[in-house]
């Protein structure tokens, strides 16, 4: 039985209940990483070049934990995940960036996915990955059926608001008596890697604050929205992040948005700067930006996140007197307007 190791990393979270079903369907061992700690993020920013994204050194940290203890480890090439769009290019560039960072026996399995003509492409990689593991054609195709079927059961419990176990291993979800929402715009790496973001989702937890996030919105209100803006978004992330704002911005009882976005990514570079200049113009709630990197102190980041929660609160209490000018809580990490 080979051993194929997937590092929890990246896109973990869009596509793991595919990928472990797939390969043991085809009777293969999955092996996944630990949840991110100080240690892997430690290894990957060692190993990782410096101007890379916080994620993608993260994603690095959890290759070196599987590295030499399984066959292989599975880093797919993303290039497309949605037809004529693309996603970001350090998805294209990820098996390579390991290879010649990370010194490992473990070969690595880089199937490419690529959506942006048909889904050819990803059958066609699919199929090679199974036969690289010694199924037959018919066997392939089964697992692919049964690795689908979960995925859409799996999209389908994020988009009800059921964090899956997948998401919240090793924690007991938590039942809260909501005084707020808020919507949190973010890649699933950032929103659901508690280390990663400093327990952001607990933290709003504990002041009974409820959160909605681009995965429990329906990819089809985010398309025609994106639709309705003047240049049509060919990056699929920034889709999925600028039509979830639009969509949280029109929702009455979402009482602020928080953006949470990466050191050195250029995808939000762009798509958030465009959120923030939509807000400017149409939206009168609480409004902020926080920045991850590889600094692991949380005094900054709580200050600011109490700031939001406080300023999400009293409006509510007051009425929504309050200026959302606390907007000039416009803040990162670096980066204070
Ligand atoms: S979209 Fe941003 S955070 Fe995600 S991998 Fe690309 S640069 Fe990194």
């Amino acid at each position: 039985m080979k051993r194929i190791g997937i590092p929890r990393g990246l896109y973990y979270y869009k596509y793991y209940p595919f990928a472990k079903i797939f390969l043991t369907e085809l009777g293969a061992e999955v092996v996944l990483s630990p949840e991110t700690n100080k240690e892997i993020l430690d290894i990957g920013s060692k190993y990782c070049i410096d101007d890379a994204c916080l994620p993608v050194k993260v994603y690095h940290g959890h290759v070196y934990f599987l590295k030499d203890k399984v066959d292989y480890v599975l880093i797919p090439r993303f290039t497309s995940i949605s037809a004529k769009e693309y996603i970001c290019p350090k998805f294209g560039g990820l098996p390579e960036m390991v290879r010649y960072s990370i010194p490992m026996n473990s070969p690595i399995i880089d199937i490419e996915i690529n959506l942006y003509k048909n889904k050819f492409n990803l059958y066609k990689s699919l199929f090679s990955l199974g036969n690289m593991l010694g199924a037959n054609p018919i066997q392939i195709k089964k697992a692919i059926n049964k690795a689908f079927k979960t995925h859409y059961v799996y999209k389908k419990d994020l988009l009800n608001g059921n964090l899956p176990a997948v998401l919240i291993e090793n924690k007991k979800p938590v039942k809260i008596k909501t005084k707020s929402i808020v919507g949190i715009v973010s890649h699933p790496y950032l929103l659901y890697d508690s280390f990663i973001n400093m327990n952001l989702l607990k933290k709003l937890s504990g002041r009974c604050i409820k959160y909605i996030t681009p995965e429990m919105i329906d990819s089809q209100i985010i398309d025609n929205l994106c639709n309705e803006l003047e240049k049509r978004i060919f990056w699929s992330s920034s889709k999925e992040l600028i039509g979830s704002a639009l969509y949280m911005m029109n929702i009455n009882r979402i009482e602020g948005i928080l953006l949470l976005t990466s050191f050195a990514c250029g995808i939000d570079s762009l798509s958030l700067e465009l959120i923030i200049r939509i807000a400017n113009k149409i939206y009168n709630k609480p409004i902020m930006m926080l920045t991850l990197d590889e600094h692991t102190g949380e005094a900054n980041f709580n200050t600011r996140l109490e700031a939001f929660m406080d300023l999400v609160e009293r409006r509510q209490n007051l009425d929504n007197n309050l200026s959302p000018y606390g907007r000039g809580i416009y803040c990162s990490e670096r980066n204070i307007r």
